[in-house]
């Protein structure tokens, strides 16, 4: 896993640009960590594994520097609904066009899923920095060093970092570690740009988050929201309209989406409208509606419909 290029031959004072896959498997805290990086919220995070389904695009810009981070769905297991088998191979073919991946495991754990992500970026031939996350949540604390010292000898990592991403800790060397394996390049974003998702993408995960954090279990995997409609408020000048599907897979699982006397979905939209509003850094109506198309996950047309690229 070394470099195949020579990038110490980049000038002094020449812009470095270059793509950066975040790497691992679901839940080790990859979309929390791009936040983090980027001081905003570019990437939904919960709970809940395979939070994230498509790549996003998160750019980070100083000076003579740009790092455009690829967060992916996380590398899991094999499982038969088309939803699945699309996440595995976007996240796949991302690793092989990286400049660098970074491969992000939790502190004190080591799985198969790990393991099958490693042979993954062995695979894809790319440079590897491994980013230790979780750090802060490492007990017995004597146990991190020789975690270290073994997860290291796995492959021939660029760098290794400990961090946590949640508390912020140790992430500042991180953009530099990062820069020495970009080339010289021109920049790829515009230096004010933080995200390649649009209003709509955007809109659609924040409301997904809301609804994900108040069902745990209740609607696996099962729910997807589609921005019928934003913009401009007719009646307010300054206020933002969203208009918002809930696809559910079942007519049982509108039900639980609603909530008793709609308590439920209520509270999704007054959660979600206050991070919309943050977001947008404008007031926002937001409308939802609840509805049911069967099994759209294992369904190819309705993940296109939905912007998945099957
Ligand atoms: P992803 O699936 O790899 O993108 O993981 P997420 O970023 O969605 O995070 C999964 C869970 O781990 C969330 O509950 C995060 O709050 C939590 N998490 C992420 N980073 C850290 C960390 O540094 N420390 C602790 N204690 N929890 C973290
Ligand atoms: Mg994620």
């Amino acid at each position: 896993m070394s470099d195949d290029r020579d990038l110490e031959t980049v000038p002094a004072g020449a812009t470095r640009c270059g793509i950066v896959a975040l790497v691992g498997r679901p839940n080790v805290g990859k979309s929390t960590l791009l936040n983090a990086l980027l001081g905003r919220k570019v990437s939904i995070v919960t709970p809940r594994p395979q939070t994230t389904r498509t790549r996003i695009h998160g750019v980070l810009t100083r000076p003579d520097l740009q790092i455009v981070f690829a967060d992916l769905p996380g590398i899991h297991a094999r499982q038969p609904r088309a939803i699945n088998r699309y996440m595995n191979r976007t996240a796949l073919a991302s690793l092989a066009d990286a400049d660098l991946n970074l491969f992000i495991i939790e502190a004190l754990r080591w799985t198969d899923e790990d393991e099958r992500a490693l042979e993954e970026l062995r695979r894809a031939g790319r440079p590897v920095l491994l980013v230790i996350n979780k750090s802060d949540r490492a007990r017995p604390r004597d146990r991190l060093l020789p975690f270290i010292a073994e997860v290291s000898r796995k492959a021939e990592f660029v760098d290794v970092v400990p961090l946590s991403a949640l508390k912020r800790s140790n992430l500042e060397c991180l953009p530099g570690l990062i820069a020495r394996h970009l080339p010289e390049s021109p920049l790829l974003y515009p230096p004010d740009q933080v995200t390649d998702a649009s209003d709509r993408f955007m809109a659609a995960e924040i409301i997904r988050e809301k609804l994900t954090m108040r069902l745990q279990e209740e609607v696996p995997y099962g729910l997807m929201v589609e921005i019928e409609g934003i913009g401009q408020a007719e009646d307010e000048p300054g206020k933002l309209v969203v208009q918002a599907v809930i696809w559910v897979e079942r007519t049982g699982q509108k039900a639980i989406v609603i909530g008793k006397g709609g308590e439920l979905l209520k509270e999704v939209g007054r959660a979600a409208r206050l991070d919309l509003k943050r977001h947008f850094g404008r007031p926002v109506h937001l409308e939802l509606w609840v509805k049911v198309r069967e099994g759209w996950s294992d369904d190819d047309s309705a993940l296109r419909k939905f912007g998945f690229e099957t």
